[in-house]
């Protein structure tokens, strides 16, 4: 079985230049050389190697898009989607960088102080933090104005309590952004997003991690429950000039956060058919190789479309996203549709592949457990098309 190209269709994409080509080579080998030969071992502990955050660090992988003066790689988000590209084509699921670098980095980058930039960006950038975003509780994930957990001022701190799931780098993570409750009876506009360094509450009794969630794919990615009874954080880690701005400010960010999304559905479309169309030229049966016949050539035909169409539409959606023109409505349309179709090719390729595409050591079978949550996370699909029909 012979690896798909490093060529991206996405070489060619308006957003592209010489410089982006460039970084892509770069962080292509690094990847093959540092994480590839990991990827198994990651899968089957579960977790990375908390060093592995350390290197793509060094490397220039993490906070990409955050500007160089606090210690960011200072790009924008072509650099963050060149970094998702070239994880899902090295088949690299365990380092959760779009949570990282695409969503918390951002919340702080957009709503932090200065001080609060400062202090934690350039950390982020080189992988001593790592960094985890806690909205969903076992009680409430796509309802998220029903959240119950409570951020209480006492003194000059903030007295957290409550319980959240499903987080991603769970594990590793040390400091997560946690959306509470700072005034539960103001509904939305009671909201407020508060960060906790986890490495000044841990082993105090308030602050527990659950264990590492065994899910049925993303292996290597931690993903975990997190208690908080009573865990004092200083009133200045809110982010944000007052309480109340958590809303607002979660449904500024998730646009960017559902694009990172569709990109990497858009490469896994791309990964998925490259794979199958070598696979399908050199298996035979009844004499022929399984592209001769004409169910495979219709079949890849359409889908070949397909990939196209979400390619132009993701490169359309990232070129609004850097004028700042990005809507909620069109990002949802990108996220659901691409994950949609993630899920109906990967599935489609997996049976050119007969009895083989279920097999682990094909990296198409990888690519159907790894896809299904793509139509859950980041808000489910069914969420981004009630986003849409607000157009209505
Ligand atoms: C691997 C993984 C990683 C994750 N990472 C993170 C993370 O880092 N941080 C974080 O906070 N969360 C994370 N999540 C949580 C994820 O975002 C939620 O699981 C998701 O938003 C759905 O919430 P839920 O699971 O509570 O489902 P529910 O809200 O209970 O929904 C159940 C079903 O009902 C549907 N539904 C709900 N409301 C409606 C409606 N009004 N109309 C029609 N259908 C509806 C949903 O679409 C879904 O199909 C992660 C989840 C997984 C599995």
């Amino acid at each position: 079985m012979t690896h798909a190209t490093a060529n991206s269709s996405s070489a060619t994409s308006p957003w592209m230049n010489e410089e982006l080509s460039i970084m892509r080579d770069h962080i292509a080998r690094f990847f093959n050389k540092e994480f590839v030969p990991h990827v198994k071992r990651w899968d089957e502990q579960g977790i990375v190697d908390r060093d592995a955050w350390l290197k793509a660090g060094t490397a220039g992988i993490l906070c990409a898009s955050i500007p160089a003066e606090y210690g960011g790689g200072g790009g924008d988000f072509r650099h963050e989607m060149i970094i998702e590209e070239e994880m899902a084509r090295a088949g690299i699921t365990g380092i959760g960088n779009s949570v990282h670098s695409g969503i918390v980095a951002h919340y702080i980058l957009q709503y932090g102080s200065e001080e609060q930039k400062q202090k934690w960006l350039p950390r982020m950038a080189s992988g001593e933090l790592v960094g985890a975003i806690a909205m969903t509780e076992p009680g409430t994930g796509s309802d998220l104005q029903g959240i119950t957990t409570q951020a209480k001022k006492i003194d000059n701190a903030y007295s957290i309590t409550g319980q959240k799931t499903f987080l991603t780098n769970g594990q590793l993570a040390n400091l997560i952004c946690v959306v509470v409750k700072t005034d539960p009876a103001a509904g939305s506009k009671g909201v407020s997003l508060i960060m906790v360094e986890t490495d000044t509450v841990e082993g105090h009794g308030g602050f527990v991690r659950g264990r590492n969630l065994e899910k049925i794919g993303l292996k290597a990615q931690d993903t975990s429950e997190v208690f908080f009874d009573d865990v004092k954080v200083p009133r200045e880690n809110l982010l944000g000039a007052q309480e109340g701005l958590g809303f607002v400010q979660l449904m500024e960010q998730l646009p960017q956060e559902r694009l990172i999304i569709a990109v990497s559905a858009c490469v896994a479309i791309e990964r998925a058919l490259e794979y199958t169309r070598e696979y399908v030229k050199e298996r035979k049966a009844f004499g022929k190789r399984i592209l001769d016949f004409q169910n495979t050539q219709f079949r890849l035909a359409e889908r070949l479309t397909e990939a196209k169409i979400a390619r132009v539409f993701v490169d359309d959606c990232a070129m609004k996203l850097l004028e700042g023109k990005l809507d909620a409505s069109t990002a949802a349309m990108a996220k659901w549709w691409t994950t949609q179709k993630q899920c109906e090719i990967v599935d489609e390729c997996l049976q050119f592949f007969g009895g083989y595409g279920y097999m682990m050591e094909y990296p198409i079978a990888k690519m159907y457990i790894d896809a299904r949550i793509q139509k859950i996370y980041g808000g489910s699909n069914e969420i981004m098309k009630l986003l849409i029909a607000r157009e209505l």
